[in-house]
């Protein structure tokens, strides 16, 4: 199959409301808001958004019921140029949503979400053809069963493939045997390992990936370079809200794969494009195009180069 798409994801998209809280409420208490932004978000969907923005010809395979929510989540990602012709609209069923509380002391924050009532996206919604036209896959871990499909394809049509392992649920630990390169949450380094960051680092590069990476919030991401847990420090940027910094990571980390750069070279990119999505509220206001990311990177590092995907 010849490639039609640089970027592949599968996996979960959601509709977040999000609103900026001067503190976290009390219970049994009311509190009044003044702003709200609805975004498209959801990991997989949302690093779709990121390759596409940065150039990548990105696809997004999901599903969602036929509801206002569904459509509005099919809607921004055509308006970011993000393929939706595989996503699978489920007739009667509910979207996903989430509530999103920003604290406007530290930008954490706080997320109360739904599947909704729409189905588990399944492995016979995969299309074999559709998946191998692509350079890079991403999968996570809210639609296990069907990125075990897409991952093996990839695998056996030789396209790499990166997980965003967000939190160990049933099924994760199998789809990590097909993953090429795991990029994990600190939540899931500890869900695996009680050994800290070196001992995560260890346990992810015992699934048997090229590489294994845990991204660390503010404190950028740890990697293991031959044995050696390596840290990468993050951007300092006026942070307003993190919503989403990992599922932009996981964009920006799957540009450099196709872009075939080294794993330090990939993170630093990666840190710096959700670096930079943080200064904007919901999970991708802030995305950078390829060329406002390097502008970026190279006030920190002027001598790095980053050719870009050709
Ligand atoms: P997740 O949302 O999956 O838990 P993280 O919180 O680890 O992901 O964030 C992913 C990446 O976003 C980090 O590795 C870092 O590069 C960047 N990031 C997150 N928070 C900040 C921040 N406050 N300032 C700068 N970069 C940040």
């Amino acid at each position: 199959m010849s490639e039609v798409f640089d970027f592949i994801s599968v996996g979960y998209t959601a509709y977040d409301f999000l609103t900026l809280v001067p503190g976290l409420p009390r219970e049994d208490f009311k509190f009044e808001i003044d702003n709200l932004t609805i975004q498209g978000g959801g990991p997989s969907a949302t690093a779709a958004v990121t390759a596409s923005r940065l150039g990548l010809r990105a696809a997004f395979v999901g599903k969602v019921g036929d509801d206002y929510f569904g459509k509005m989540m099919i809607a921004e990602l055509k308006k970011e140029n993000v393929d939706t012709s595989r996503v699978v609209v489920e007739k009667g069923k509910s979207s996903q949503f989430a509530f999103i509380m920003i604290n406007k002391k530290n930008a954490s924050r706080t997320i109360l979400w739904t599947r909704g009532t729409v189905t588990r996206l399944e492995p016979r919604e995969i299309d074999h053809d559709f998946i191998s036209s692509c350079r890079v896959l991403l999968v996570d871990d809210l639609e296990v069963t069907a990125a075990m499909k897409a991952a093996s394809i990839a695998r056996g049509a030789g396209i790499p493939v990166v997980i965003d392992a967000g939190s160990l649920r049933a099924g994760v630990e199998e789809l990590l045997h097909y993953c090429d390169y795991i990029v994990a949450s600190e939540v899931f380094a500890d869900q695996i390992s009680k050994e800290g960051i070196n001992g995560a680092l260890r346990k992810l590069a015992s699934y048997g990936p090229r590489a294994s990476v845990v991204t660390l919030g503010a404190g950028g991401c740890a990697l293991d370079i031959d044995g050696e847990t390596v840290l990468i420090p993050a951007f300092e940027v006026d942070a307003v809200d993190t919503t989403g910094a990992g599922d932009v990571f996981h964009g920006a980390f799957a540009y450099g794969v196709v872009a075939s750069w080294d794993l330090r070279r990939t993170c630093i990119f990666a840190n710096a494009v959700s670096a930079m999505k943080c200064t904007k509220i919901g999970g991708r206001a802030g995305i950078p195009t390829f060329d406002e990311a390097v502008r970026f990177i190279k006030k920190s590092y002027p001598e790095m180069d980053f050719p870009p995907v050709t």
